[in-house]
């Protein structure tokens, strides 16, 4: 096992890693920005190292000073969290050069995965389904509109080098397609820097499904069921939940064990997430992320896992505490994630917290980085907390849920508290009725 782990990360993410390193009896080491200095996971790690100022690109960002702390402070291992160098290739494969494990998959799955084309023929290869549309980039206009016509509008464009909802563009018929193809592409280019796009039917009212594995780098590997995550706002999760409200038990073995034994071949290690829209009972493939989720705690409170300490365990080449026949789910588990942005608009809303109290009592989990007195940066990214609670069944984690969100205290910044509180009282979501268009088509007619 590693003695020493660097977290390349920051935030409510960082704490969750130095928790089960300290649970392992592994020393932790924090890296930060100047802005940072004060932060929570620099306060609860082991030992901490400055690693450059506030921009990530200079800090979060800078695989070289990253790498310097690892060899200054002796890290043997690096756990890069969610975002910034998670889904790296380079920096997965310099770490290798330097002898420090990267705590997640080989750089070269990082790479078929990263890359959405080559990503969506890998899962067909592997016999996972994918959404119908263009084998592979589509280079001029003259192409899409003839791909878009075989497969029938509305189709969506993709960029090839997308992720967090970037990078998208909706075309209802043939005369959006010009328009939509040029900007996806012009997004793209200034976005990630490769204007490749592919295209795909546009599912009208899926659900956003998502199966979580986890492989031990050996040719085992095990599903952790589903989530569902269709609440979102441009395309970003905001309300997660396990199981899915639309998934049967019958369902949920069948696209788990295609998910299982499809990242069982090629040897994946650690965690991963196998993401699909999911639409009139059929699963439709559209990325797999090759890290620990966000929304990985409802998936840990259902199955009673630390998936953090198995990543950590399968990297230091231990096999896995759990076989596919020993993972049962237990009750309902919902997170929402909270947001220190002004609403309706969602602005971001960074600035000093004057107090801070977490809700507790039986089935809730807080992670959070914030405490009294603590200034939100306004650098990163705007979550501050995630709330998740479990309960015996989809209604007691609802009812746990407004509890939970009444007795949360964020005083000085404005959050994302007061949609959770809406969104409760809506006939459709206490139903679990809800699709990928649900929240957006919600928040238009409050504001209209
Ligand atoms: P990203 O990597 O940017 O998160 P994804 O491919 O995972 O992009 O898609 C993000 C979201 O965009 C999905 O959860 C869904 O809401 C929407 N989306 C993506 N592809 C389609 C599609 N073919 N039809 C309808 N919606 C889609």
């Amino acid at each position: 096992m590693f003695d020493k782990i660097l977290i390349a990360n920051r935030g409510e993410i960082a704490l969750r890693v130095i928790r089960a390193c300290r649970e392992m009896g592994i020393t932790s080491v924090a890296v930060h920005s100047t802005a940072d200095a004060d932060a929570m996971h620099v306060r609860m790690a082991d030992e901490s190292v400055c690693i450059g100022p506030a921009p990530s690109a200079e800090s979060y960002l800078n695989k070289a000073a990253i790498i310097s702390a690892c060899e200054i402070t002796g890290a043997d291992a690096v756990h890069p969290g969610y975002g910034f160098l998670s889904e790296n290739a380079a920096f997965a494969q310099a770490l290798e050069d330097h002898d420090i494990v990267f705590i997640g998959p080989s750089a070269e799955h990082i790479r078929i995965m990263g890359d959405k084309i080559t990503a969506k023929e890998t899962a067909k290869a592997l016999g996972i389904p994918v959404v119908p549309g263009s084998d592979g980039g589509v280079a001029d206009f003259e192409s899409a509109s003839a791909i878009a016509a075989s497969i029938g509008y509305p189709v969506i464009i993709k960029a090839t080098a997308g992720g967090g909802g970037r990078g998208m563009k909706v075309a209802q018929t043939a005369s959006d397609l010009e328009i939509a193809f040029r900007t996806a592409r012009s997004e793209a280019k200034a976005a990630f820097g490769n204007d490749e796009v592919y295209i795909e039917k546009y599912l009208q009212r899926p659900r956003h499904i998502e199966i979580q594995v986890f492989g031990d780098g050996k040719g085992n590997a095990v599903h952790l069921g589903e989530r569902d995550c269709s609440l979102q706002r441009r395309h970003q999760k905001v309300f997660e939940e396990a199981p899915g409200p639309a998934i049967t038990g019958a369902m949920r073995a069948r696209i788990g064990k295609v998910c299982a034994d499809a990242v069982a071949r090629i040897n994946y290690i650690g965690a991963g997430t196998v993401e699909f829209l999911f639409e009139d009972g059929q699963f439709y493939f559209i990325e797999m992320n090759t890290r620990l989720q966000v929304e990985h705690p409802v998936t840990e409170a259902v199955f009673g896992v630390d998936l953090v300490r198995e990543q950590i365990r399968v990297a230091a080449g231990l096999p896995m505490s759990f076989t596919q026949d020993e993972l049962e789910i237990s009750g309902h588990a919902i997170e929402v994630r909270i947001n220190a942005e002004k609403l309706p608009n969602f602005a971001p809303c960074p600035g000093r917290v004057k107090v801070f109290h977490a809700p507790g009592g039986l089935g809730v989990r807080m992670d959070s980085a914030l405490y009294g007195g603590y200034s939100i940066p306004p650098y990163y990214d705007s979550l501050i907390g995630k709330l998740i609670v479990h309960g015996r069944d989809r209604p007691e984690a609802l009812a746990r849920l407004r509890r939970a969100l009444g007795e949360l205290i964020v005083d000085g910044v404005e959050t994302t508290v007061p949609l959770f509180h809406a969104l409760l009282a809506e006939p459709d979501i206490q139903n679990g009725d809800y699709n990928i268009h649900w929240l957006e088509k919600w928040l238009a007619r409050q504001l209209g």
